[in-house]
Formats: structure tokens, C-alpha cells, sequence
């Protein structure tokens, strides 16, 4: 189950509501495969095959484009390699750019982590407004 999120900024008005998490169809690699580039697909694809029955995850984060700052929910493909290794594959921004930065919705939910306006960097308001599966 994911979560719905909405991040304001109490100052300037910016606002926008997030989809984040794991839905259900997501331990279907050909259903999260397509949140993720060509490029990263082909890799997915590798590491998957050459795993076996290794275990991956995939989920949706909160994230800003380093590139044009946008923050939006970022698709996040997890798998370890034979060395216990973690790998991790993100999707790209809607500019193209893959050069993100990941948030913790954890921690920002414990208030650990911040997340700051993209317009005037304001710390955003995170409420979380429910769940989706
Ligand atoms: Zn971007
Ligand atoms: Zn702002």
C-alpha cells in the first residue's frame, strides 16, 4: 500500500500532492518497468536475470531534479548484488535528468529530514492525506 502525500509551502503557496510508496502490482516487474528509462530498463532486466530468485523492490519516493528543482515521486528500483551490495536504479525527472536526489518519507515524517520549496526554500509542509493501493 502507498501513501498519498502533500507538501505546501506556507509561504509563496507552491503545493503538490504525491503518490508514494509500493502499490500492489508493484512486485510485477513488467508493470514497474515502464516507470524507468530504456537505458535503466536494460539494467533492471540484468540484474534481475542474473540474480535469480534474488529479491528486489520497487517503490515511489519523494524527490527533487537536481537539474530543475522540481520535486516530484520518483520510482526507486532496490536489489542487493552477490556481495551483499545494495544497487539502486531511479527513474528520471519529467526534464530528463536522472541526477536526483532521494528523500527519506520516513524520516520526513518523523520530522528528521526536510524538505525544502522549490520556489522560495521555504520548508515544504508534509501531511500525509491517505493511502492508495
Ligand atoms: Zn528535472
Ligand atoms: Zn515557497
Amino acid at each position: 500500500m502507498g501513501q498519498l502525500v502533500n507538501l505546501k509551502c506556507n509561504k509563496c503557496g507552491y503545493e503538490t500532492n504525491l503518490s508514494i510508496g509500493s502499490g500492489m502490482v508493484f512486485n510485477n516487474l513488467e508493470q514497474v518497468i515502464t516507470f524507468f528509462d530504456k537505458g535503466t530498463r536494460e539494467k533492471i532486466r540484468d540484474v534481475v536475470n542474473k540474480g535469480g530468485n534474488r529479491l528486489w523492490y520497487v517503490y515511489k519516493e519523494i524527490a527533487r531534479c537536481e537539474k530543475c528543482g522540481k520535486i516530484s515521486a520518483i520510482a526507486v528500483f532496490k536489489t542487493t548484488d552477490a556481495d551483499g551490495r545494495e544497487i539502486v536504479f531511479n527513474a528520471k525527472c519529467q526534464c530528463g535528468s536522472s541526477d536526483i536526489q532521494l528523500y527519506d518519507s520516513e524520516k520526513i515524517s518523523e520530522g528528521k529530514e526536510k524538505v525544502f520549496c522549490p520556489i522560495c526554500a521555504e520548508e515544504l509542509a508534509v501531511t500525509e492525506q491517505g493511502h492508495w493501493d
